[in-house]
């Protein structure tokens, strides 16, 4: 059989992550070239544009395990396997289904996977970005067991050798939640910058992680320290100048991290301005006391 990686790639085909994490090991300790395929939208076009193929893939779409999402009192956990089209829809995870409706095209949403996006970790990825505002928890699985981590041990650490994503668990929400992007021509490119903000009723406590400025989702911590202070969280609303005042915060701190490489089409001074205004206008989206229509 002709696999994606070329015709001296060999394929496995797991029907579970037990199988998945055996195939792995061995390719691993054969010391052999092996790739994981979930959806393949980044990984395909990789192979299709590089050399010689990797000596082994593990493909992922029959384990079924891994494309189940569920709910309990105080969590969502969603599988590796689970796409974007399977999130965008999403009532109980507002923020999720945004983040996720905003990705590609429809065929992109239709295979790109949640392992995929952890897998492939670009900086401006939009899962990525929501799940580091969420404090999301990584959970993967390898011969020596499982383990959890969060986003930013995943992205500085990755996966070891023979580990593979299971799932990633968030908080149930416990108050309004948004995703915005600012981008080129959508279903081409990830964003340009974005921003996903969730309010937190029960902590009191706003968590707001910006994308596109700098090397990694880079959390707001002055402007949500504000927010913590300055929300009249008896209601959960805000004036609109303390929107505009997040966003400035949020413009502030995003000048003193670590930049992404400079693009001459769009000069940090203009991502670090536009992530100001995401911030502002998310955080104007998601307070109530804040009107509809009023300028963030
Ligand atoms: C035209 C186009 C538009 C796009 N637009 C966007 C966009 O708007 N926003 C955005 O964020 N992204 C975008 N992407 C990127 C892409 O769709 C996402 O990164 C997607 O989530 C990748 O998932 P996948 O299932 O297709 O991964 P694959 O391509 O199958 O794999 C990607 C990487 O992850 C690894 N991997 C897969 N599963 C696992 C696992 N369970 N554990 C560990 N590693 C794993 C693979 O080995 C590979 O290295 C776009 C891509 C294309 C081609």
């Amino acid at each position: 059989m002709t696999t994606p990686g070329g015709p001296s790639t060999v394929l496995h085909r797991p029907g579970t992550v037990g199988e998945a994490v055996a195939s792995l090991t061995a390719e691993v300790e054969a010391g052999r070239d092996v790739r994981l395929l979930a959806g393949g939208t980044d990984l395909v076009p990789a192979l299709r544009a590089g050399g010689r193929g990797p000596a082994a893939i593990v493909a992922l779409r029959r384990v079924l395990e891994l494309r189940v999402r569920g709910a309990s009192a105080d969590a969502l956990t969603v599988g590796a396997g689970v796409t974007y089209a399977d999130l965008a829809g999403w009532s109980l995870a507002p923020g999720l289904a945004a983040a996720s409706r905003v990705v590609g095209s429809v065929q992109i949403r239709n295979c790109g996977t949640v392992g995929g996006a952890l897998g492939s970790a670009n900086p401006r990825g939009d899962l990525l970005t929501f799940l580091a505002a969420a404090e999301a928890e990584i959970l993967l699985a390898s011969a020596r067991g499982a383990r959890t981590t969060d986003v930013d041990g995943f992205l500085r650490d990755g996966p070891e050798p023979g580990e593979l994503v299971t799932a990633v668990r968030v908080a149930r929400p416990s108050g309004p939640q948004t995703y915005l992007k600012i981008g080129g021509r959508q279903a081409a490119f990830p964003a340009l910058v974005s921003c996903a903000l969730l309010v937190d009723r029960v902590r009191e406590r706003v968590c707001c992680a910006v994308s596109g400025v700098a090397t990694g989702p880079w959390r707001v911590a002055a402007a949500e320290r504000l927010a913590g202070d300055e929300v009249d969280w008896s209601t959960g609303t805000a004036p609109l100048a303390l929107a505009r005042r997040f966003g400035e915060l949020a413009a502030g701190g995003l000048r003193a991290a670590p930049p992404l490489p400079e693009d001459p089409r769009h000069p940090a001074d203009y991502r670090v301005h536009a992530a100001g205004v995401l911030a502002a206008r998310a955080f104007a989206r998601c307070l109530a006391g804040v009107r509809r229509g009023d300028p963030a």
